[in-house]
C-alpha cells in the first residue's frame, strides 16, 4: 500500500465504498460525485500512481474487466443510453487521485450532469504538420 492513498484505503477497507465488483486484480466502487447515476470507478488492487505507470500486464489486468464492468452499469437501468469511459492522467488533466482509475460514466442524455468539449482544428493542420506530429511520436515505442 502507497503511504496515505486514498484509494489503497478503500482496498484495505480502512475506508468504505460502495463496491459493484471485485476480484484479485481490481476493485469496482461508486464515484463518491455521483456526475451521472451509477458513476463508478475501476481500480487496480496495485498501486499504480497513474495508467501512465503501467505494465502490459497491468493494463491486461485492469482493462479485461472493463466491458463486463460497463455492461453490468448498463443493465442495472433502462435509462442508461451509453457509457463514457475516462481516465485522467496528470494534474493538468484533471487527476485529483493520484492511484491510476478509470470512470466509467452512464449517460441517460445530451443533457445530463456529464459534457466533454473536443475542439475542431483540423482548419490549423496542414499534411506536413500532422506527419511531423504522428514522427514526433512513433520515434518513442
Ligand atoms: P480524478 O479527478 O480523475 O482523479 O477522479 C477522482 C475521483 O475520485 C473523483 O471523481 C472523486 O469524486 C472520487 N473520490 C474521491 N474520494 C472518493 C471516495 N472516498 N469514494 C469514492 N470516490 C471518491
Ligand atoms: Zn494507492
Amino acid at each position: 500500500m502507497e503511504n496515505n492513498c486514498i484509494f489503497c484505503k478503500i482496498i484495505n477497507n480502512e475506508i468504505p465504498s460502495y463496491t459493484i465488483f471485485e476480484n484479485d486484480d481490481v476493485k469496482a466502487f461508486l464515484d463518491i460525485s455521483q456526475t451521472t447515476p451509477g458513476h463508478t470507478l475501476v481500480i487496480p488492487k496495485k498501486h499504480r500512481d497513474s495508467l501512465l505507470d503501467f505494465s502490459q500486464e497491468d493494463a491486461k489486468n485492469v482493462f479485461q474487466y472493463i466491458p463486463e464492468i460497463a455492461r453490468a452499469i448498463k443493465a442495472s437501468n433502462p435509462d442508461i443510453k451509453g457509457i463514457n469511459l475516462l481516465n485522467n492522467n496528470g494534474e493538468v488533466a484533471y487527476q485529483s487521485v493520484f492511484h491510476a482509475h478509470i470512470h466509467l460514466i452512464p449517460r441517460y442524455s445530451e443533457q445530463d450532469d456529464f459534457s466533454i468539449h473536443f475542439s475542431e482544428n483540423q482548419n490549423h493542420y496542414t499534411p506536413e504538420k500532422y506527419e511531423a506530429l504522428a514522427e514526433a511520436i512513433k520515434t518513442q515505442f
